[in-house]
């Protein structure tokens, strides 16, 4: 297949994932940038609200759908962006199984309609594909230390198959595969009960409780905001050629988890309290991009520091929590 055909001008593109956190922020941006967007989600961990004010824009629909099932569609799309899948630990965990079918089977079946519609497809692959990692920091070609017994292997090893069905089919010359390994990413709308760091550690701070450490608080993750991974991910689908390798992408700025805790409860007032609790098992010890491909191929890098977009954060989850009280549904 010549993946390299002119492309029309308004293109129709699918965000599986659409209506959890970063795929709602992804449509949001293609919407902004002009394109159609169709949203397909099963919403078993996403939420209507993400999607609430794009439900009238022009070019938006929505289609409920589990991307375990084949997803058949007449109307061509272009692009294909794969985002559905639990992201927080506890809740990737709870249902197991199903995540690491929504890794394998789903992604084949939207590789499958990718390749009938001759769309371009991008795959968001993860950090945790590296595990908990014996390099530091990161860089695309290390290829990870992952305990493929333990809990996080039904999204860490899930993940590592899609990037190879991905790949599989690009070296057949099938689908146009990209594929982008997101590190952690933060901001509004993530849930306030998913049971991440960000999302725990600012609602705990906001409702005057101690924040949560699990373990020591040594270990350290690298926190993007956003808007930086969005534009990263459209960066990547918009390159031309495929680069035909997977792409870091995610802010090399690291903190440790109590430094986080810190800066956090520095931020609110009220919050400096923490609490120490058990560390979960297979926990990745440290954490950071090595970003130089995606400098190099895509000319981009963060640009929110992690001050200024946990201050928007912390913004946006006041507001939720306001909204929440007034009996609004966010
Ligand atoms: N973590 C923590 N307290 C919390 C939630 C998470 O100390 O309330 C720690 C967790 O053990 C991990 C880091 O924060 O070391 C990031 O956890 P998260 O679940 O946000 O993402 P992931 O482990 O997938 O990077």
């Amino acid at each position: 297949m010549d993946f390299s055909t002119a492309r029309k001008s308004r293109k129709r593109v699918l965000v599986a994932g659409g209506a959890g956190f970063i795929g709602s922020h992804l449509c949001d941006a293609l919407l902004a940038e002009g394109s159609q967007v169709v949203c397909v989600d099963s919403f078993l961990t996403s939420t209507e609200a993400n999607i609430e004010p794009l439900r009238n824009s022009p070019g938006f629909s929505v289609i409920v759908h589990d991307i375990c099932k084949p997803l058949l569609l007449d109307d061509k799309v272009d692009e294909i962006y794969n985002l559905a899948c639990a992201a927080s630990p506890p809740r990737y965990q709870a249902d197991p199984v199903h995540t690491m079918m929504t890794s394998v089977v789903g992604t084949h079946n939207l590789l499958a309609l990718a390749e009938d519609h001759g769309a371009r497809f991008l795959q968001a692959s993860t950090s945790e594909i590296y595990g908990d990692p014996h390099v530091h920091p990161q860089p695309e070609d290390y290829h990870g230390n992952v305990n493929c017994t333990g809990p996080r292997a039904c999204y860490d090893e899930g993940k590592r198959a899609a990037e190879a069905l991905c790949f599989d089919l690009l070296r057949l010359g099938r689908v146009d595969a990209r594929v982008a390994r997101i590190f952690n990413t933060y901001g509004p709308r993530m849930q306030a009960d998913d049971g991440r760091i960000v999302s725990n550690f600012i609602n705990q701070a906001l409702k005057d409780e101690p924040l949560t450490i699990y373990g020591t608080g040594q270990q350290t993750r690298s926190f993007c905001y956003v808007s930086d991974m969005v534009r990263g991910l459209m960066a990547l689908m918009a390159m031309n050629p495929n680069p035909g390798l997977p792409v870091n992408l995610g802010n090399p700025e690291e903190a440790t988890v109590a430094e986080l805790a810190s800066l956090i409860g520095r931020m609110i007032p009220g919050g400096g309290l923490v609490t120490h609790c058990p560390l979960p098992q297979d926990d990745p010890q440290r954490r950071r991009p090595d970003i130089s491909r995606a400098r190099d191929l895509l000319g981009w890098s963060p640009r929110i520091a992690l001050h200024e977009g946990l201050e928007r954060t912390i913004v946006w989850f006041r507001l939720a929590a306001r909204d929440a009280k007034a009996g609004l549904n966010v």
